[in-house]
């Protein structure tokens, strides 16, 4: 018999604490062929694992992923069951999902997050999640709305350290920070931060983004020199 590349999970729902079903993609199924220069992973099949990162819960709407914290702070509960769970229409996002389907997701659990404030390195992923497919769509302006949001996530994020005990390194996150305000025409601010990023070559290990952090300085730096010229022609 041929295994499926998804499969249905059982999760606890960390706000009303019942149980719903989603789906979750094998791994063996991921085939990953590229990353984008802000890690937009781009997969040989159609079996998209980003579609399926954050979970809905058909009781209560309440939207998460596995980097939130189980904590609720005094009065969030309420808040949510305010803001989300008194609108909520029970439905359930436990079949293939698709782009819209994911998106809707993504941005519930954008609201969510930010309501329960979750670190910001976690509200950056998810917004960093959300501007890749709409890249994937070819929707330019709501892209760059949600890189948007990702970048100030990530100035946040590392400004409070919010990195420490994630899978995020220092590096990783100002590279981002770098890379996306590149995407988003901040020039002046993605040279500033690619710039901080090979200052770290002598004490971290991750050569590769270091060196990819050179490399779009120098492109950045030529481009700027080029328009400075021809400015004086
Ligand atoms: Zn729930």
């Amino acid at each position: 018999m041929e295994i499926p590349p998804y499969y249905e999970k059982q999760i606890d729902c960390i706000h009303c604490k019942k149980k719903f079903k989603t789906i979750k993609v094998r791994s063996k199924f991921i085939k990953v062929s590229n990353n984008e220069s802000d890690f937009h992973p781009l997969y040989e099949n159609d079996v998209n694992p980003l579609l399926y990162n954050a979970f809905v819960c058909e009781h209560c709407g309440f939207s998460f992923t596995e980097d939130f914290t189980k904590y609720f702070g005094p009065g969030i509960s309420e808040e949510i069951d305010q803001k989300i769970s008194l609108h909520w229409k029970k439905h359930s996002f436990d079949k293939e999902r698709t782009i819209d389907d994911a998106l809707q997701v993504y941005k519930l659990a954008l609201v969510c997050g930010h309501i329960k404030k979750e670190k910001h390195i976690t509200l950056a992923g998810l917004a960093l999640r959300t501007a890749w497919l709409y890249r994937t769509l070819d929707n330019k302006e709501l892209e760059n709305r949600f890189m948007f949001i990702a970048r100030n996530q990530y100035i946040d994020a590392f400004s409070n350290g919010d990195h420490n005990g994630t899978s995020m390194s220092e590096v990783r996150v100002i590279y981002l920070i770098a890379e996306l305000s590149r995407r988003l025409g901040e020039r002046e601010e993605a040279i500033r931060y690619f710039s901080r990023v090979i200052e770290k070559q002598r004490s971290s290990n991750e050569t590769k983004i270091i060196e990819m952090a050179k490399e779009q300085w120098q492109t950045m730096r030529l481009e700027k020199e080029m328009t400075e010229h021809t400015k004086v022609l």
